[in-house]
C-alpha cells in the first residue's frame, strides 16, 4: 500500500442520518443534499447509497446533476439554484431535472422556452424571506405561482426559501423568516420547503412539505451547542493517515514551517501523511486534536502540503505505521472545526482527490 491517506465513508450511517432527518417530520419528504461531491464524500455511491430511500436529491447545478444520471441515478433531481443559463433549459427536460426559479431571468426564459418542454417538470420557486441572497420578494408568490403553473408542462410547483441563521436556535431571525414566508403563501395552495438541516433539527415550525438535509446526512452538527437530534447523528466519514517518522526533539527546539511550536520541555514529535495538499485545513492550530490508535493527541507544529506534526510525548508506544484519525465517530469534524476557524462543512468537502475514498457498507 503507497500512502495512506483514507476518508473511509460510512454509507450506512448516510443513511441512517436521511432515516433521521425524515423522522422529524411524519409526512414530510426530503431531498437529499449532495451537492459539491456530497459535501466530500463521493456524489456517486452516496447517491447510490440512499437511492432506495430517497424522494429527491438536490445538486448545485446541472454539471453535477448530469454526472448523477450519466452514473444511472434515475431519481429526480432537483437544481438548488436552477439554471445558470437558458441553454441548460433542453437538457434539464431531456434529463427530467426539477429547477429551482429566483430571478425574472430565468421567469424569462423558463416562459420563452416552455412551449418546447417534452416533459412534465417541477419548479420550485425560490423566495427571498430575508437572507438577501437568492429569491424572489416575498410579495410576489401569488404572482409568480399562477405564472409558472400556467406553462405547458409544469407539473407541481413548491415554493421554497432558506435560512440564514437556523443553526443558531435563540436567534429571532429565523423566526422573522419563517413569519415573512408564511405571510406570502396565503392564498397560494402548493407545498413548500424551508428547512436544511439545522431547520430540520431545531425548527418543525419550517418543516413544510419538502425537507433540504445537507450536512446532517453526513453526520456533523450545524449547532454550536447540543441538540436532541443532532446526537443520534452517525459521522459519515472517518479520514486517517499513518505516521510516517517519530522523533525525539529537545526543549527549546521548535517544529516545522515558521517555528509557530516550540518545545517546553523534550518532546516526541511525530510526521504524519496529512496535510493541505489533501484538504487539511493549513490554519489549524497548534492543539487541533487528533487520535493515535484510537488515544488523543494534539498537532504540534504548522501544517504543511502532505505532512503535519504531533505531539507523541504522553504515547511512547506510539510508532511509524500506526493509524492517525484526524476526525471520525470518536472525534467528530464539528469538534475539529473551531481549532480551524472553520465548522465541519468545509473540513470534510475541502478534501483533494488525493485522499483515497473508502466505502464501506
Ligand atoms: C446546501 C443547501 C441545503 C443544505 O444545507 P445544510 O445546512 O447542509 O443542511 C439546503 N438548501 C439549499 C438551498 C442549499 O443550498
Amino acid at each position: 500500500m503507497a500512502r495512506n491517506a483514507v476518508a473511509t465513508v460510512h454509507l450506512s450511517a448516510i443513511r441512517h442520518n436521511y432515516r433521521l432527518a425524515k423522522a422529524q417530520a411524519p409526512g414530510a419528504k426530503a431531498a437529499a443534499i449532495i451537492k459539491a461531491n456530497a459535501y466530500g464524500h463521493g456524489a456517486i455511491p452516496v447517491a447510490r447509497a440512499l437511492a432506495a430511500d430517497v424522494d429527491a436529491f438536490g445538486v448545485a447545478c446541472i454539471e453535477e446533476a448530469l454526472e448523477l444520471r450519466a452514473a444511472g441515478i434515475s431519481q429526480p433531481i432537483l437544481l438548488l439554484e436552477g439554471f445558470f443559463h437558458a441553454d441548460e433549459l433542453p437538457l434539464i427536460d431531456q434529463h427530467q431535472l426539477w429547477t429551482a426559479l429566483h430571478t425574472d431571468e430565468q421567469l424569462t426564459a423558463l416562459c420563452a422556452y416552455a412551449p418546447q418542454l417534452r416533459h412534465p417538470l417541477n419548479v420550485w420557486i425560490k423566495l427571498d424571506s430575508g437572507m438577501h441572497r437568492l429569491g424572489f420578494a416575498p410579495d410576489r408568490a401569488a404572482e409568480l405561482q399562477a405564472t409558472v403553473s400556467a406553462l405547458p408542462q409544469v407539473a407541481e410547483v413548491v415554493l421554497m426559501t432558506h435560512f440564514a441563521r437556523s443553526d443558531e436556535p435563540e436567534e429571532a431571525q429565523t423566526v422573522e423568516q419563517i413569519t415573512r414566508f408564511n405571510t406570502a403563501l396565503e392564498g397560494v395552495d402548493v407545498p413548500v420547503s424551508l428547512s436544511n438541516s439545522a431547520g430540520v433539527m431545531a425548527w418543525p415550525a419550517a418543516h413544510g412539505q419538502w425537507l433540504r438535509p445537507g450536512m446532517m446526512l453526513y453526520g456533523a452538527t450545524p449547532f454550536m451547542s447540543a441538540n436532541a437530534v443532532a446526537d443520534q447523528l452517525q459521522a459519515g466519514m472517518t479520514l486517517t493517515s499513518e505516521i510516517i517518522a517519530v522523533r525525539d526533539v529537545p526543549a527549546g527546539e521548535a517544529v516545522g514551517y515558521g517555528a509557530t511550536f516550540t518545545c517546553d520541555t523534550p518532546r516526541r514529535i511525530g510526521t504524519v501523511a496529512m496535510g493541505y495538499g489533501d484538504g487539511y485545513p493549513r490554519h489549524a492550530k497548534n492543539g487541533t486534536p487528533v487520535l493515535v490508535n484510537g488515544q488523543r493527541t494534539a498537532l504540534a507544529g504548522r501544517v504543511s502540503m502532505d505532512m503535519l506534526t504531533i505531539d507523541l510525548t504522553h504515547l511512547p508506544e506510539a510508532k511509524v505505521g500506526d493509524t492517525v484519525t484526524l476526525w471520525g465517530p470518536a472525534l467528530p469534524a464539528a469538534e475539529v472545526a473551531p481549532w480551524c476557524d472553520t465548522i465541519p462543512y468545509t473540513l470534510v468537502t475541502c478534501l483533494t482527490p488525493r485522499v483515497k475514498r473508502v466505502y464501506q457498507e
